[in-house]
């Protein structure tokens, strides 16, 4: 289990790094916590002859909030994610996603955004950042894209990443999710489905479009809303849970097996 031999380069700004990776193009991999990455290498399953080692660029590391968005630096560890107060306290289903991934020796060193990168259909971080609407923000030849989490995956193990270095930020806008919902699939929804919204409801103060659940209401059979947050909190700060609410066939506080296993009884037994 040793890896065919390669080149390492430790690049120190973002700059560096998109030079090496775009002189040397396909022989060559980003490196961040390693944890899928080097795996692969030792089981031959990978053999990259260089690898851009991008922990030693400053910047790429960092949880915050501005302008509506809670942005997560690339380099993000997992257990950053579940010690942040803000990631606990505001994303509850960031800091479940984060807790459930691997074990806390893997979860000191696997990233964020190497979570996302290697778009590994059994990886956490890809639903639960589609659930959020995030945004993926690649820095590439070309200057910065920002990829809307939709068109990110483009397959399994297959992202719309160029050679780029990426940050994420995520945003939750359920509004947005809800018309894309209603663009894509209300034509589907009739009086044998049931629709199950899982969330918190906190929507950065975007438009709620609470008309989509409106519709969704009078066309299925039941619409359920799970939601992570304590029911104190329903309504407060961007929670759009009030308006949400009343459409809704059963609305559930939902943050544990132990809840989820309630709500499941009552559907069962209904
Ligand atoms: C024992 C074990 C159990 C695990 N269990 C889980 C689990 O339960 N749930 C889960 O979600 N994951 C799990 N993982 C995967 C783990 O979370 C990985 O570490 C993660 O998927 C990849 O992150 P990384 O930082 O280690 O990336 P690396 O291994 O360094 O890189 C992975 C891929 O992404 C590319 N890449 C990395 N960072 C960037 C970047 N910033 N920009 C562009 N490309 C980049 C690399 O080139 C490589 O192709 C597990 C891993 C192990 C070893």
């Amino acid at each position: 289990m040793i890896p065919a031999a390669f080149e390492y380069h430790a690049p120190t700004s973002i700059a560096e790094a998109i030079g090496l990776l775009a002189q040397l193009g396909d022989d060559a991999k980003v490196l961040s916590g390693g944890q899928s990455l080097i795996p692969l290498m030792k089981l031959r399953l990978a053999n990259p002859r260089h690898l851009v080692d991008i922990n030693g660029i400053p910047g790429l590391t960092g949880i915050s909030e501005a302008d509506g968005f809670l942005r997560i630096g690339a380099l993000t560890r997992e257990s950053e994610l579940e010690e942040s107060d803000l990631i606990r306290t505001r994303y509850p289903l960031l800091h479940d996603t984060s807790k459930v991934i691997a074990d806390p020796v893997v979860r000191n060193l696997a990233t964020v955004g190497g979570n996302l990168a290697h778009a590994d259909p059994a990886n956490d971080h890809p639903a639960t950042m589609l659930a959020m609407g995030a945004e993926v923000v690649a820095a590439g030849r070309g200057g910065e894209r920002r990829i809307p989490i939709e068109a990110f995956f483009t397959g399994p193990f297959e992202t719309a990443l160029r050679g780029d270095v990426i940050n994420v930020y995520a945003h939750s806008d359920f509004g947005r999710a809800f018309k894309a919902f209603h663009r894509d699939h209300i034509a589907a929804v009739n009086k044998r489905t049931t629709v199950i919204v899982l969330g918190d409801a906190r929507n950065n103060y975007n438009l709620p479009h609470d008309w989509v659940l409106k519709e969704i209401r009078q066309r299925a059979k039941q619409l359920i809303w799970l939601n992570p947050e304590n029911r104190m909190t329903w309504g407060f700060g961007d929670s759009e849970m009030d308006h949400y609410a009343p459409h809704c066939s059963l609305v559930e506080e939902c943050r544990n097996l132990g809840q989820l296993y309630r709500v499941i009884d009552r559907l069962v037994a209904a």
